[in-house]
């Protein structure tokens, strides 16, 4: 039986769908899945075992042998890799432009769809992402596309490895967003663009308290 409803959330990096979707999840009392986390798992393995991108049939074995999983422990989502709690390392912007070019290659998204596909097929979910409005959940009740200006985007991302302690200057973490975005937006596979029907969000101008009131009025549910 459906728990609730499917909901999608697409978007660039930094447009705010990952602190979004925790909060919508949590006041909906939904379950939060964030894909571009399994993705940076991979990104993580690969690094572990020096597998390098441009290794097509070492990526292809790293996802055959590699198990990840997503569990909720205190209302943290948590990923692991092969039983190892990765959370916190995968937050990197190294993991993230790894995660971004080896998400082009089609083993790598075929091998982690069940388990997307897994997670949303009683509903009562936020699904966030780059294509769970496109490819990995098309026939979702609700789709919203988060976006904002590249440099609210890169703003937001540089404050947040502000508050991780982590040293990069502002310039080269732009430059990293447009690239990832393009190699997002131009991959042949399952690439960034708005899925149909879906509610476009631009949360440029907006609070997170602002784009949460905006997306839960759009909720059938909710108003
Ligand atoms: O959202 P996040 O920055 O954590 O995602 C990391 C990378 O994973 C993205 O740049 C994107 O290339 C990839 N990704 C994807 N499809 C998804 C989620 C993330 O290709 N559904």
């Amino acid at each position: 039986m459906k728990k609730g409803l499917l909901i999608t959330i697409d978007g660039p990096a930094g447009s705010g769908k990952s602190t979004v979707s925790r909060l919508l999840a949590k006041k909906l009392s939904y379950l939060y899945l964030d894909t571009g986390a399994l993705y940076r798992a991979v990104a993580c393995q690969a690094i572990r075992n020096g597998v390098s991108a441009t290794d097509e049939e070492g990526v292809a074995e790293l996802c055959r042998r590699t198990e990840i999983r997503l569990r909720r422990v205190d209302d943290v989502l948590k990923v692991f890799v092969d039983a190892q709690d990765v959370t916190e390392k995968i937050r990197t912007e190294p993991v993230g432009l790894l995660a971004s070019t080896l998400s082009a290659m089609p083993v790598v998204r075929s091998s982690l769809l069940t388990i997307q596909r897994e997670s949303g097929k009683n509903g009562g979910i936020i699904a966030e992402g780059r294509d769970m409005g496109t490819v990995v959940f098309p026939d979702a009740d609700l789709k919203f596309f988060l976006d904002a200006d590249i440099e609210e985007r890169a703003r937001r991302r540089y404050m947040e490895l502000v508050v991780r302690g982590e040293e990069m200057d502002y310039q080269s973490l732009k430059k990293d967003l447009l690239y990832r975005d393009r190699q997002d937006r131009e991959r042949a596979v399952a690439p960034l663009r708005v899925p149909e029907g879906a509610v476009m969000v631009d949360s440029t101008q907006l609070s997170i308290d602002a784009v949460v009131k905006a997306m839960l009025a759009a909720i059938p549910e909710q108003r």
